[in-house]
């Protein structure tokens, strides 16, 4: 059902104007019918009331000498009255004296002197009146008339009425029509125009009103509030434009910046492997003796030299592969290989370390693994790089690589009993140069780039790698490798 609130302005304001003429109208047309109704009866008692008065006075000699026939001439008269029934008269005695049926109507039992003088029903009015000569009641005279009139009367005045309101509520829509329209004019404007502005989010648009009234202020707001919006859209965007041009100027800065530190670590880097791998090398062959025999003292030294001179190549090493990563220069070639060797001989290789520090390293592998087909050396440097943290941050308890297939990728867990990395810094610690605060001696500890280096190999692989860990029970490592590289590339 349509709801009064929901329909427009303009149907709102001309049904306002129409129920209240119709109304206004039905109001004055009961008052008038009703008017007419009263009016009827008032008038036929009135003509009654002549009418018995004139025969009453003419049939007083009739009454006075007892002459019945002289009486039915006087009331013979009444045929020139068509709407008289029926008319009798009483002598003093009230006893019958005279009568006058109209013709084709029944004798009618008048209900006698004693009655009320007027009686009224549906079909006819009755009246009956004294009739006096010289102060004396000399006898009664009824009559009775047809009110049969009366209903055809009020028919017709109810057909006049009709067309009345008809006339009435043709005019009063005409008129409302056009009252209505300066108001919603106006408003209808405004609607349109917000709606279009919801819809195109064009601010430019303005409403024009001639109305001084309550309409006009609104849409003097309007057209305000628009011009403030498009003025402030305007000034937005050209702060956004002004803003994105600093900071287009600021990136393209910034990338040059990183290029250009990944090119200097590059080349840095590679200028210094160089002269440590002979460090490396001259310090092995004097600790062989080679040389000549060296002392206990000697010996300690050298071996010092040697492990600081490997230590700083590791960490050269990392530097060399993250700014390579990052300048985009490093790329993964795909081969095909099947993980179990990889992985026994990555964890024989490493699991000397983890006895060392009195931990056990195992692994489990599922059986009938599919083959990979990825770049074997970055997994495997993936893989020590996360077997040798595990074995570096855990004092007690074991270390297992766990190796298993989840949907189209190999998943590799490396789980371990170790100090654990608080939630805070999980999200940060495969962040370039990024270490967590362990209490252990740093200088020992690495660079901050072994995960950030995993991070971007995997990604790199199309992989994923992520870390699960309660602090002081362990920390579980886990890689996701998909089984075949989608794009074979070659490392330049
Ligand atoms: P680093 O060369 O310092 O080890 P990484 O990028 O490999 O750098 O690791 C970043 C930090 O993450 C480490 O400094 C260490 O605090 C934390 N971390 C890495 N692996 C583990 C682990 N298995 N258990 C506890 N903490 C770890």
């Amino acid at each position: 059902m349509i709801k009064f609130r929901n329909l427009s302005i303009k149907t709102k304001l001309v049904s306002i104007q129409l129920f209240t003429t119709l109304f206004v109208l039905v109001f004055f047309i009961g008052f008038y019918l009703f008017t007419q109704y009263r009016q009827f009866e008032d008038t036929a008692f009135e003509r009654m009331s002549t009418l018995a008065e004139i025969l009453g006075s003419n049939s007083v000699s009739a009454l006075m000498f007892f002459d019945n026939e002289a009486a039915d001439d006087v009331l013979e008269s009444l045929i020139t009255q068509p709407d008289i029934l029926n008319a009798t008269i009483y002598d003093h005695a009230g006893e019958f004296f005279a009568s006058y049926n109209k013709a084709g109507i029944a004798e009618y039992t008048f209900p006698g002197v004693g009655a009320k003088p007027r009686n009224t029903s549906e079909e006819h009015f009755v009246f009956t009146q004294k009739i006096i000569f010289d102060n004396l009641n000399v006898g009664w005279i009824a009559l009775r008339l047809d009110a049969c009139n009366r209903r055809a009367q009020l028919i017709e005045a109810l057909w006049r009425s009709f067309f009345v309101l008809a006339v009435g509520l043709i005019m009063a829509y005409l008129l409302s029509i056009r009252v209505q329209k300066p108001i919603s004019d106006s408003i209808l404007t405004l609607a349109k125009i917000t709606k279009t502005v919801r819809e195109t989010g064009n601010y430019s648009l303005r409403v024009i009103s001639k109305s001084r009234d309550e309409v006009g202020t609104l849409v003097l707001g309007f057209n305000t509030m628009m011009e403030k919006i498009s003025h402030n859209e305007k000034h937005l965007e050209d702060l956004v434009a002004a803003r994105t041009v600093e900071l287009e100027a600021a990136k393209t800065k910034a990338e040059e910046s990183d290029h250009l530190k990944s090119a200097f670590l590059a080349s840095m880097s590679h200028e210094l492997r160089t002269p440590l791998n002979s460090i490396i090398g001259f310090s092995g062959i004097l600790l062989q003796e080679m040389a000549g025999p060296l002392n206990a003292e000697q010996k300690k030294q050298l071996g010092m030299v040697k492990s600081s001179s490997s230590h700083l190549l590791d960490l050269i090493n990392d530097v060399l592969d993250i700014s390579k990563i990052e300048s985009g220069r490093l790329q993964v070639y795909g081969e095909i290989f099947k993980i179990d060797l990889l992985l026994i001989m990555t964890v024989s290789t490493l699991r000397p370390f983890a006895e060392k520090k009195g931990l056990t390293l195992e692994y489990e592998l599922e059986p009938d693994l599919p083959e990979l087909h990825s770049d074997k050396r970055r997994i495997e440097q993936v893989l020590i790089n996360l077997i040798n943290n595990a074995i570096k941050f855990t004092e007690k308890g074991s270390i297992n690589v766990i190796c298993a297939r989840q949907g189209d990728a190999l998943s590799i867990s490396v789980i371990d009993t170790g100090l654990g990395i608080k939630e805070a810094d999980q999200k940060n610690i495969f962040l370039a140069f990024r270490q967590v605060d362990t209490g252990l001696d740093r200088v020992k500890e690495g660079s901050g780039l072994g995960l950030a280096i995993c991070k971007r190999l995997t990604d790199l692989l199309g992989g994923s790698i992520s870390v699960e860990s309660q602090i002081g029970e362990g920390s579980t490592f886990t890689i996701l490798i998909p089984f075949s590289l989608e794009k074979q590339t070659n490392e330049d």
